[in-house]
């Protein structure tokens, strides 16, 4: 198959900064859209998968899952889109499409679904890569289409901050009569409380930082508890029906719990991994209580987040940075020093 040479930004081992680097991407096949990548933006998977916190990583790696750019090529048989178009990648380039998952729109739940950055390339018999890079070629049954009215670079972020909180949002009714609580004030946090606030729901923000409490106010929160208070956390008691929680490494979800109301559910979205303290089963049993997980969306339900962000103006608060950041970016990140996602100019890779 013909490819195309093109920059990136990626790394080699989980040690190794992230660096330039070149990539091949397919030519157009029939289905396929080309796009020249404006902006990218960096979420904690990013870091988690560069640095194999997984253990499932295999080199090199070109992360990026929040892709958003013009269409510059078509396949003959697209009919979705043109050159031109304003157009975005999120977590997925492939999936079975036939399984009962892929019938349902469920794609992300597909067992042999493709990540954008890091799932097998059947085209190129490779690992796919990801947006840190100039241009991505896709199937048009996964590229989603970007409102005009929005920034580019404030919708980035939507693709996967966006799309993994308002799936379970949405799968747990969240409406105007919802209490909704966020754990952490971060990429994926934000953008809960933006949607969920947006939905209608009494949204309250579980931060360790006092420092936040203006900004989760002035981004749709009604309360911030501050979780590291035990006092704060008991008042809690019995409160919310849908608890979203983003927290990127291990902690205990027991006193979350507590804060449920009766058929209360938490979705863990953030941490992947066994969990400790362990999980107290009392309250979930005296409660009808629910711990669940969810993953990313599929490509109906983003488009759908898409457009009601078109519809309400909603986009994420972002950090431009220039690709050659990327490493600062990251450790930026992991001090949550960041308000609230950074976005690659990826006119900076070209340069
Ligand atoms: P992020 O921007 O770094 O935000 C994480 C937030 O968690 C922080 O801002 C912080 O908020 C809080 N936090 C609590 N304990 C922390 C700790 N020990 N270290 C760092 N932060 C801590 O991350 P993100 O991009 O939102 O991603 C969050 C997690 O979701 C990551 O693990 C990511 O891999 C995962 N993820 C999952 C899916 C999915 O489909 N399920 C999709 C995308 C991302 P406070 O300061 O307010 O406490
Ligand atoms: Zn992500």
């Amino acid at each position: 198959m013909k490819t195309t040479r093109v920059k990136a930004f990626g790394t080699e081992s989980p040690e190794a900064d992230l660096k330039q680097l070149n990539i091949d991407r397919r030519e157009v096949t029939s289905k396929d859209v080309s796009i020249d990548i404006l902006f990218c933006g960096v979420c904690h998977s990013d870091l988690h998968f560069a640095r194999n916190d997984w253990g499932m990583t295999q080199y090199p790696v070109v992360p990026g899952h929040e892709i958003v750019g013009r269409v510059t090529n078509v396949g003959a048989g697209v009919s979705k889109y043109k050159k031109g178009d304003l157009v975005a990648v999120g977590c997925l380039v492939d999936s079975c499409k036939t399984c009962e998952n892929c019938k349902a729109d469920l794609e992300q739940y597909c067992p042999s679904w493709v990540g954008t950055y890091g799932g097998y390339d059947k085209h190129l018999d490779t690992n796919t890569h990801g947006g840190y890079s100039e241009s991505i070629v896709v199937d048009e049954a996964f590229v989603l289409r970007v409102p005009e009215n929005l920034d580019p670079a404030g919708i980035a972020p939507v693709l996967c901050a966006g799309i993994t909180t308002w799936s379970p949002l949405r799968y747990w009714n969240v409406g105007k009569e919802s209490k909704v609580a966020v754990v952490g004030l971060g990429g994926l946090g934000h953008m809960a409380i933006k949607l969920a606030a947006a939905l209608g729901a009494h949204v309250t923000l579980f931060s360790r930082s006092t420092n936040k409490i203006k900004d989760a106010k002035e981004l749709g929160a009604h309360e911030v508890i501050i979780s590291t208070e035990e006092a704060q956390m008991e008042k809690a008691a019995g409160r919310f029906d849908v608890i979203i929680d983003t927290v990127p490494y291990v902690h205990d979800l027991n006193p979350y719990v507590g804060t449920l109301g009766t058929n209360g559910t938490l979705v863990v979205v953030g941490y992947l991994g066994p969990l400790d303290p362990m999980l107290v089963t009392v309250p979930l049993i005296m409660g009808r209580k629910s711990v669940a997980g969810s993953l990313i969306g599929g490509i109906a339900e983003t488009q759908e987040l898409l457009d009601f962000c078109g519809k309400h103006n909603i986009t994420s608060d972002i950090e431009l940075i220039k690709i050659q950041d990327i490493n600062k970016a990251y450790e930026r990140m992991l001090k949550s020093d960041v308000k609230y996602r950074f976005v690659i100019d990826m006119k900076s890779l070209k340069n």
